[in-house]
């Protein structure tokens, strides 16, 4: 009698092992997702097309989701899924910071920026049982590469440490970018950002800039 009901409770073992499979583990709680509205029309700041809302059911979701291929006049190589809340403060940056700082450093203008992750299902770090990562709300960007208008190209990973143009460039978009967004983490911060940049809106009191 053990041995059949021991049988018949193997298919509900194997769908809640597939179930936890498909569902990344993570913490929603204390989170807040960003606002459906848009202060800025997406396509007046770039090249960009509105996408259905995005909700996985597991706490990850995109109220206001948009696929963002142009900000600023800087191409954003393969494109970015965000929420709308994300693309004024990335124009604002790139205007404001970012070009400015090319142009002072190289003499040239940024032309394309290699867009490391955006929206995203997974947990901070994609450590298991860690809170959910803005990027499940598609509240957050990691930039990774930057290419001038000549088809120089400078990345977080060897430029942070490397030649004075490089070094002086990155910390000035780096700290910059404290003006714009609530999180900025990048090689100083820890190893998970050894090379890139992530910008997020998490709802702070106070930016956290590292
Ligand atoms: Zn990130």
């Amino acid at each position: 009698m053990a041995r059949r009901r021991a049988w018949m409770l193997l298919p509900v073992v194997v769908i809640v092992g597939v179930a936890a499979c498909s569902s990344p583990e993570f913490v929603t709680h204390g989170l807040v997702p960003p606002p459906s509205h848009c202060p800025v029309d997406p396509r007046q700041l770039g090249q960009a097309e509105q996408l259905p809302p995005i909700s996985q059911g597991n706490g990850c979701q995109i109220p206001n989701p948009w696929k963002v291929r142009t900000v600023a006049g800087v191409n954003l190589e393969n494109g970015a899924t965000l929420n709308c809340s994300v693309v004024g403060p990335l124009n604002n940056w790139l205007n404001g910071v970012a070009q400015p700082a090319a142009l002072l450093a190289f003499g040239e203008p940024i032309r394309s920026t290699r867009v490391a992750a955006s929206y995203g299902c997974r947990a901070r770090n994609n450590k298991r049982g860690a809170k959910m990562s803005e990027h499940g709300f598609g509240n957050a960007i990691d930039l990774s590469e930057f290419t001038l208008a000549s088809g120089r190209k400078v990345t977080v990973q060897a430029g942070w440490s490397g030649g004075a143009q490089d070094r002086a460039f990155l910390r000035d978009i780096h700290s910059g970018a404290c003006e714009h967004f609530t999180t900025v983490l990048g090689p100083r911060s820890d190893r998970h950002h050894h090379d890139h940049f992530h910008f997020d809106l998490a709802p702070r009191k106070r930016s956290y800039c590292k």
